[in-house]
Order: structure tokens, then C-alpha cells, then sequence
């Protein structure tokens, strides 16, 4: 048996006292005053028991990581449908790298760059009723908590400078792979961005990903076949242009943000999640990724 809590401590201790914290994404610019001396560590395991240290209970902007949540949403709308539309493919590029290759004939490489979550978001738009009151209801049900938001400051500061969203958005309504406005999908798209929730809140919500497919309330949201495919997308998919890097170091399925955020899990055994706002070459935390990579070398609990 693991003392969790003193492993939390130890691995947060050694993180907060490294020089290089990375640096804090500017290119949104509502983001770019985020202290990046902040970090949270949180753990749940699948019998219920949590850990927490620093920074784990402030919110922060989720990013990237909502993609995930957005993805079996759809999933659970129109099953497999929905690889017509994306290929599963790892990119090895940048989460905004916009070529032709990325988005082939109109169909992006996997559904977590940012081509395809914008692919992800026109599904959605057509299959549920208030897009993004349901998703974000969608969000509260998996973590059992009302008070999970978008932040519209943020949402808006995206809309105003995300000029490379808007080429991809255009690039896949030329090829026919959007079928809602342009204007419609990002709208919606820039708000899942937006949502905010502290690392517990994380770990809650990606519950079902480590308990085939129910969330805490034991409710059946997808199936283990589709929790099967969105965690190796997790892990082939999930660190940008460093997914190599994050299975080699961590040896988890897990997905990052640009607001500093990390969540990776071990199926059946826990969710951990991490957030320190300094971003790495990459864009992912460079302290979060540090820690993850000592929980696992530390306790030897990766899925390898
Ligand atoms: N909303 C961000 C963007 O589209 C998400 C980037 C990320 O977290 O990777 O630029």
C-alpha cells in the first residue's frame, strides 16, 4: 500500500522548487496574467479516497483538456459514426499547426487537435438541443458539481485573436465537414475551452475514463468499447507534439491544456490530475509533467 499523500508531498515539494516553471501561454491573452508559481496535485482512486496538494481546489481554465469530455459526448450521440468525419491518427505537430496534411481531403487527423475537436463541436451542435447549456450540464453531471462554468472573458478574449481556429473552421466547412455555421461552431467550441474547474473537479470528472465508462453516480455514459478508443487516443493523441514523450515518462492515457492543466489516469486504479500554469516548449506543464512523471516512476503505477 502507497502512502499517497506523503508521495503527493514529496513530488510537490521537489516540483515548486524548480528554477524553470516554463511560461505561461500569452497567445489568449485573458490567460496570460496566470501566476505560474501556482500548482495542484490531486489524486482519487477508484475506491474513492483523495489526496490534494497546493493549488488543488483554484480553478483554472481547462483548455484542451474539455476536448476530451466534448469527444465522448459525441461519442455517446452517434457512435462510430463519427470516425467518417476524424481519423485517429497521432499528428506529431502543434495543437494549432494548420496544414493541409493535418486535415487531409477535410478529415483532421484525430479528434483531439484542434481540427478535429472543431469537428467534435458541429456534432454536437447538431445533436443536442442548447449545445452549450447541455454540454456544460453534461460536464456537472460527470463531476457532481453545479458550480462548474464557463468563463466567458476567456471565451471571448479566444474569439477576438483565434485567427488559426478560424482557417481550420473555414478549411473543413470547404470540404463539407462542418455542417453548422462557422460562426456557430467556434462560438461553441471557444466556450468548452473556457470551462474552468480546479484539479479535484478534474479528477472527478474523468472518472468514468478509469471506471469503463460510469461516472461517480455509477451511471452508464458510454460504453467500454468507446472508453477503450478514447484512451488510446488519450495516449497517442493527448500532449500535442510530445505524446511520445508523455508515455515514455508517465506511461498514462491522459490529455494536457494550455491553461496549465494535465488529468492522466490508470483504468480501474485512480485519476490523477495537475496544474501549474507554466507551459513547456511544447505547451504542455512543464511541472506537471514533471510531477506525473515522478508519481508513476515513484509508485510504479502506469499502465506499462
Ligand atoms: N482553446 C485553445 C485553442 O484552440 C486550446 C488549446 C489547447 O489547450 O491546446 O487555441
Amino acid at each position: 500500500m502507497h502512502n499517497f499523500q506523503a508521495v503527493l508531498e514529496t513530488i510537490y515539494h521537489d516540483a515548486i522548487n524548480a528554477d524553470d516553471k516554463g511560461k505561461v501561454a500569452t497567445y489568449i491573452p485573458e490567460l496570460a496574467h496566470i501566476d505560474k508559481g501556482n500548482l495542484g496535485i490531486h489524486l482519487r482512486t477508484s475506491d474513492g479516497k483523495e489526496y490534494g496538494v497546493g493549488d488543488y481546489n483554484k480553478p483554472f481554465s481547462i483548455q484542451s483538456i474539455s476536448k476530451v469530455l466534448a469527444l465522448s459526448k459525441a461519442m455517446s450521440l452517434i457512435g462510430e459514426d463519427i470516425w467518417e468525419r476524424i481519423d485517429v491518427e497521432p499528428s506529431g505537430n502543434p495543437f494549432n499547426f494548420l496544414s493541409l496534411l493535418e486535415i487531409e481531403n477535410g478529415i483532421p487527423r484525430n479528434p483531439l487537435i484542434n481540427s478535429g475537436a472543431i469537428v467534435i463541436a458541429d456534432v454536437l451542435i447538431s445533436n443536442l438541443k442548447n449545445p452549450k447549456e447541455d454540454f456544460l450540464n453534461y460536464v456537472r453531471e460527470l463531476t457532481g458539481d453545479n458550480t462548474i462554468n464557463f468563463n466567458k472573458a476567456v471565451a471571448h478574449s479566444e474569439k477576438v485573436t483565434g485567427f488559426k481556429n478560424y482557417a481550420a473552421a473555414n478549411l473543413l466547412k470547404s470540404f463539407k465537414n462542418l455542417n453548422n455555421p462557422v460562426e456557430d461552431v467556434l462560438d461553441f467550441y471557444f466556450h468548452q475551452c473556457s470551462i474552468e474547474m480546479t484539479c479535484s473537479q478534474l479528477s472527478k470528472a474523468f472518472y468514468l475514463f478509469a471506471n469503463k465508462g460510469k461516472c461517480l453516480k455509477n451511471k452508464l455514459h458510454i460504453t467500454e468499447q468507446q472508453v477503450k478508443r478514447i484512451n488510446a487516443l488519450m495516449l497517442t493523441c493527448g500532449f500535442y507534439d510530445e505524446a511520445g514523450e508523455f508515455a515514455f515518462e508517465v506511461g498514462l492515457p491522459g490529455k494536457s491544456g494550455v491553461g496549465g492543466g494535465i488529468v492522466a489516469l490508470l483504468p480501474e486504479k485512480f485519476v490523477i490530475s495537475t496544474w501549474s500554469p507554466g507551459l513547456n516548449i511544447k505547451g504542455n506543464s512543464k511541472l506537471g509533467m514533471l510531477a506525473l512523471e515522478q508519481f508513476t516512476t515513484k509508485t510504479k503505477l502506469s499502465i506499462f
